[in-house]
């Protein structure tokens, strides 16, 4: 009898579970564990923060998708303790293994700095999207009575993926919001330490999603630092040239880190990022398998840990499950490879930006949005099934 755990039930974690249903040999016993019994789509949680989706749309019961041979339980994960090969709960007795796959995903990350953690709105969960929401349309309706600017004063700090998509989301939140409240102008500013924006697309659709956000009434403050937040205020710049941009709703999208569980096990880690062998184990305990945003999987092309995103999550929980059913039968692991097949992100409504297959083809506007669209269906197909797809997908067209 084997027991493989896989702790997580996010992208990678889903895909470990499925994979390792198909391949795993008779008697292993196969146990998937998360904190919560519903899987969110995070890629999707800018909407649920912006308001023009409802929570429900991106999120499936995880009971209800998995195969029979693979046992869920609820728990939350404390620690991991690779010597004894057991993981120990905050809710739930300890648990032994034989193998398993961390894929705790992350949490939001505040640097340290000042304020952050006290003023600033995290976006990192189902819950956490639904309050930004909550806080926005709050502070808008609340201005009948205060008459106070600061409430229609919305602030995006950090303008990387996330806070560039929920961008897109607001320009269509805010002209609902000022026509139900009848308020004036609702102002949204982003503010982002980087000159140029988005680096990961090429410069013509960069400037194309700046422009398309700006002409669409956002404020884009870029070469901007952020380095304090204060109540109702963000600080940017020092010293002298320290000025404040005024809003009562405060949006942290300045960066991730993996989950603390990562710390709190002791593994060697940046930002509970664990670097793994390309077989995707830990070389001196190979049957710890570390997957998703926890883990700095190196890429050989660039020497440099590939990137946080769900693409990858889903590709390295599919090849840890296949590593594991390998090695319970003697076999040989494989390496981890990747090639990108496109990026693709949302400005909202029918707009976008993306860079497609091996030749990067580009795309903007409507077509972007369609292939937005399609990796959205897809994802939903393949981490639930082809009902929750039919149910909850956003059809291409
Ligand atoms: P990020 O790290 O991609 O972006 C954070 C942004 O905040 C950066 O542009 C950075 O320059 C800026 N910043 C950092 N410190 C600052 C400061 N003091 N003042 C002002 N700006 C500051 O983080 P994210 O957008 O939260 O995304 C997290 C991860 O998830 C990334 O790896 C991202 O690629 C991934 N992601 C991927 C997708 C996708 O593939 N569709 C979508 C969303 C997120």
């Amino acid at each position: 009898m084997t027991d493989v755990l896989i702790l997580g039930a996010g992208y990678a974690g889903i895909r470990a579970a499925k994979t390792l249903s198909k391949f795993a040999p008779q008697n292993t016993t196969i146990t998937l564990v998360d904190k919560n019994t519903i899987h969110a789509e995070k890629t999707q949680l800018h909407e649920v923060a912006a308001g023009t989706m409802p929570a429900d749309k991106i999120t499936f019961d995880i009971r209800s998708i998995l195969p029979k041979s693979v046992n869920f339980v609820q728990a939350e994960v404390k620690k991991v303790n690779v010597d004894a090969k057991t993981v120990d709960f905050v809710d739930h007795d300890t648990m032994a293994y034989d193998y398993v796959v961390v894929a705790l995903g992350f949490r939001s990350e505040s640097f340290g700095l000042p304020g952050a953690d006290e003023n600033a709105l995290p976006l990192e969960d189902i819950p956490s999207a639904e309050k930004i929401f909550e806080t926005i349309e709050a502070h808008v309706a609340n201005y009948a009575k205060s008459q106070d600017r600061k409430d229609l004063s919305i602030i995006v700090a950090g303008a990387g993926f996330t806070g560039i998509e929920l961008l897109g989301e607001l320009t269509h939140t805010v002209p609902k919001l000022q026509a139900k409240y009848n308020t004036p102008d609702i102002q949204v500013t982003s503010m982002e330490m980087a000159t140029r924006i988005l680096p990961m697309f090429d410069e013509s659709l960069a400037n194309y999603a700046m422009e398309y956000l700006q002409d669409h009434g956002i404020n884009m403050m870029t070469g901007t630092k952020i380095t304090k937040i204060e109540p109702n205020a963000v600080v940017y710049g020092d010293g002298e040239s320290e000025k404040r941009v005024y809003g009562n709703t405060i949006i942290w999208t300045v960066g991730v880190s993996g989950s603390d569980v990562i710390a709190e096990s002791g593994f060697e880690q940046r930002r509970n990022r664990v670097v793994v062998t390309d077989k995707l184990n830990l070389k001196e305990h190979p049957e710890v398998f570390i997957v998703g945003d926890v883990s700095a999987a190196m890429d050989p092309s660039s020497n440099r840990p590939y990137p946080t995103t769900a693409q990858i999550s889903t590709r390295e929980g599919n090849l840890a499950a296949k590593n594991i059913a390998s090695a319970i039968q003697g076999g040989a692991l494989e390496p981890f490879t990747y090639e990108s097949i496109g990026t693709v992100a949302s400005l909202g409504g029918a707009d976008g930006i993306a860079q497609v297959g091996a030749k990067q083809r580009k795309y903007k506007g409507f077509m972007a949005k369609v292939l937005k669209r399609a990796v959205v269906d897809k994802s939903l197909f393949e981490d639930a099934n082809l009902s929750t797809m039919f149910k909850k997908g956003r059809w291409p067209l």
